[in-house]
């Protein structure tokens, strides 16, 4: 019972980051056309330095995956893994930029929950763009309720330490571990062990031979503030089992070159904010004055960037970045 309290704590974690998200983008640091048909209301007001946290952890995934799917001309797959509520899908589908097929994985019961939001948002593209829509989904078989499956996306209700069904569940929804795959996991990997999560790394490595691997999530946690971080998501029950592989730069690449993963790079939050395009970096900072500097300098300095890859078919995806 009490792991069902941690689990269903971890759960409720995808509409934070979605709540603070849609919040995000009310306040225009980002577009978000769809973050609206997942969380409803915009939500009481956060500080600004969390929604410029969010402006970088946003913009920072978007270069790493964008630069993925150059690389590889949309001639891939993306598996992101505990989804939650991510949009991604929608923006990459409106800046056509889909790759071949596009997978999300989360709990079953965070899945159902999508998908009864996703028919919402057909119903009313269906009135607006009915062709669109229309080439997209045709092929949407909703097979249970806990999964979605079209050509081009599938949403699978699964939990990511349970390895083999999780391999059945995307054979059956036919992912291709021949061509190049992108793995997501932002802010995931934490809530599980680092044996759950090493395991997890391994078998991607093992049945990916070309892929890239992008993780979001904490990093310098063992100084004051990364202590406060904890103690505020364990107020919560969230069980953040994971947090000794966010000791340092080095303990995250070092899980995925353990794993089986030829080369790893990792930046913190502070630096990908300080690479991310300055005229918009400059744009967003006028939209509220942020009092603290420093307060938004630690914050992005306990969050980080990490991105591993094998490359059999030799794309150069190494040295992804723009
Ligand atoms: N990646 C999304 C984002 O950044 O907006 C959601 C992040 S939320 C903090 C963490 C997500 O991971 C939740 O949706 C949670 O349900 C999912 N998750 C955590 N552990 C999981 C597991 N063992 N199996 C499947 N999903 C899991």
């Amino acid at each position: 019972a009490d792991s069902d309290i941690a689990d269903e704590a971890v759960r409720a974690t995808c509409d934070d980051a979605s709540i603070c998200k849609r919040f995000a983008t009310s306040k225009g640091y980002w577009t978000d056309l769809y973050v609206q048909y997942f969380v409803r209301q915009v939500g009481e007001r956060k500080a600004p330095e969390i929604n410029r946290g969010y402006y970088g952890r946003v913009k920072g995934m978007n270069l790493l995956i964008d630069a993925f799917l150059k690389k590889t001309q949309c001639d891939c797959q993306v598996v992101n893994l505990g989804a939650g509520l991510d949009t991604t899908f929608w923006r990459l589908k409106d800046e056509n930029i889909m790759p071949k097929k596009f997978f999300e994985v989360d709990f079953p019961m965070i899945v159902a929950r999508k998908i009864h939001n996703i028919n919402a948002l057909l119903c009313c593209c269906v009135v607006m763009f009915f062709t669109v829509t229309f080439h997209l989904f045709n092929f949407v078989s909703l097979t249970d309720g806990h999964s979605l499956d079209s050509d081009r996306y599938c949403i699978i209700g699964a939990d990511l330490r349970d390895l083999p069904t999780l391999e059945e569940k995307l054979k059956k929804f036919q992912i291709n571990p021949e061509l190049p795959t992108l793995f997501l996991s932002e802010c995931v990997l934490v809530y599980m062990t680092p044996e759950q999560s090493s395991k997890l790394v391994h078998w991607v490595a093992d049945a990916f031979p070309t892929a890239m691997f992008i993780n979001y999530e904490q990093v310098n946690m063992n100084d004051r503030f990364g202590e406060i971080m904890i103690e505020n998501l364990q107020r919560r029950q969230c069980n953040l089992a994971g947090v000794d592989l966010c000791q340092s730069l080095d303990s995250q690449k070092e899980r995925f070159l353990s794993a089986g993963w030829e080369s790893a790079n990792a930046l913190d939050m502070m630096t990908v904010y300080n690479m991310l395009p300055q005229e918009d970096v400059a744009r967003i900072e006028c939209l509220e004055f942020l009092d603290e500097k420093e307060l938004l300098q630690q914050l992005l300095q306990h969050y980080c960037i990490c991105w591993a890859v094998k490359d059999k078919l030799n794309l150069g995806e190494a040295s992804i970045l723009p």
